[in-house]
């Protein structure tokens, strides 16, 4: 206990002599830092504060020194967490690399492979971007025809990605391919990794809703990719396509910190904007019990999530919970934007191109982006599906 309130208050007294005062501001979206070879500062304080972060390795605290990690354990880690929230730092860079390609290259990655990816997103020098779904194989994922031949020394890739957040900005992918047509589906995908520079790839961004585009339409037209940058053995990609879904799920039940939030909680929007009556009650009754169950179901998650890090730390967390997680997470945020909006009244779904920093356009915003984050990584109905049978033990029909 002594160890952890010395690293508590050396911590403590580390942020507040480091971390710049603009990096204590609650980002808006474009405030995330993605990194990579494309990436371009638009705040010098954002670029001292991940090379900050990077040289202690707490871009990544739990990952191993030896890999560019802060080597921390899961307390400390939590504790680094809850005092860069105190101090309201932000994340100093966030991404595929640093919440999915990385955990699972720990577990499945050759030695190679660690040392020659992990410092990089450490250091947030690379961005990736993720190559599972196509035209056909969204939620029945194992059906992906991308095809990886075997030439010898490389694979020459053929085929067409879709849904690939951040295709046109990031510097390499981790990618499904089709290494075998035989047999189970699952049983013939490999887990490949490669630069985009890779001659025959080419990403075309899809108009949005929002106006903003972050996914692509991704081709790949005769790829050849060194068969050295194949993770774990050649058809079990499914496994580690698997334990990376585990982590993008993990990601996406904590979207609080990286969702393009509101200036205002939303108890705050609800005085500011409905009428209260004499004791400061919102006076519309419906509008009342919505808050207040959102508020409970906030409540719960939070709970949940504290029991599932304490079962963490005594080595009996069951990795299936996660789906429940992501799906009770992501289904909170729609709700949340969804009771923002109604709360709004008529000045809901406001847009406002000119001052997109606005209350009401971000509110917009986020209402938009939460519906998103029900269908990415796996939609909210697959998720029951993976409940019901995974955790629960039903029957499929
Ligand atoms: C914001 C966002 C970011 C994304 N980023 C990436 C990325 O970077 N890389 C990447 O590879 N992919 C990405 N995706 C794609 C994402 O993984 C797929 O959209 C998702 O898996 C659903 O697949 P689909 O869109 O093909 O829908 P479909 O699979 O066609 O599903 C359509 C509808 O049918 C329902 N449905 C399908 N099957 C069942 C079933 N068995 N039981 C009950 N309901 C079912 C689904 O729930 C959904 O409502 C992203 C998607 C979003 C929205």
């Amino acid at each position: 206990m002594k160890d952890i309130d010395e690293f508590r208050q050396s911590t403590r007294h580390w942020l507040e002599d480091n971390c710049p005062a603009s990096m204590r501001v609650k980002p808006t979206q474009k405030d995330n830092v993605y990194g990579g070879r494309k990436w371009t500062w638009d705040n010098p304080d954002a670029q001292i504060w991940l090379e900050r972060m990077a040289d202690k390795g707490w871009t990544t605290p739990e990952w191993p020194t030896q890999y560019g990690g802060g080597g921390l354990n899961a307390l400390q880690a939590k504790v680094l967490t809850k005092e860069m929230a105190r101090l309201g730092c932000r994340k100093p860079v966030i991404g595929h690399g640093v919440m999915m390609l990385g955990p699972a290259l720990l577990e499945y990655g050759s030695e190679a492979q660690k040392l020659e990816h992990l410092p990089k997103i450490v250091r947030g020098e690379i961005r990736w971007c993720q190559g599972y779904s196509e035209p056909g194989a969204g939620s029945d994922l194992a059906s992906l025809r991308c095809k990886a031949e075997d030439k010898g020394d490389h694979y020459l890739l053929n085929g067409q990605k879709s849904w690939t957040t951040d295709a046109d900005k990031a510097d390499w992918m981790f990618c499904l391919v089709r290494t075998r047509t035989e047999g189970k589906q699952q049983e013939g995908i490999s887990f490949l990794l490669f630069d985009m520079e890779t001659p025959g790839i080419s990403a075309r961004p899809v108009p949005l809703i929002t106006g903003v585009s972050h996914f692509c339409d991704t081709f790949l037209e005769n790829v050849k990719v060194p068969k050295s940058q194949l993770v774990g053995e050649l058809n079990d990609g499914w496994t580690i396509a698997k334990a990376l879904l585990v982590h993008e799920r993990k990601q996406m039940a904590d979207l609080e910190s990286s969702m393009p939030t509101p200036k205002h909680s939303v108890d705050e929007y609800a005085r500011h904007y409905l009428a209260l009556d004499e004791n400061g009650k919102v006076k519309d009754r419906a509008m009342r019990d919505r808050l207040i169950e959102h508020m409970m179901t906030k409540q719960a998650v939070e709970l949940n999530e504290k029991r599932a890090f304490d079962e963490g730390m005594a080595g009996v967390f069951d990795m299936r919970t996660m789906n429940i997680f992501k799906y009770v997470g992501t289904e909170a945020q729609k709700e949340k934007a969804d009771l923002i909006i109604d709360m709004l009244g008529l000045t809901g779904l406001a847009w406002d191109e000119e001052n997109n920093e606005s209350d009401l356009h971000r509110a917009t915003m986020e209402w938009m982006t939460s519906l998103a984050y029900t269908v990415a990584g796996g939609s909210s109905e697959i998720q029951m599906n993976l409940i019901a049978k995974r955790s629960l033990g039903l029957p499929d029909r």
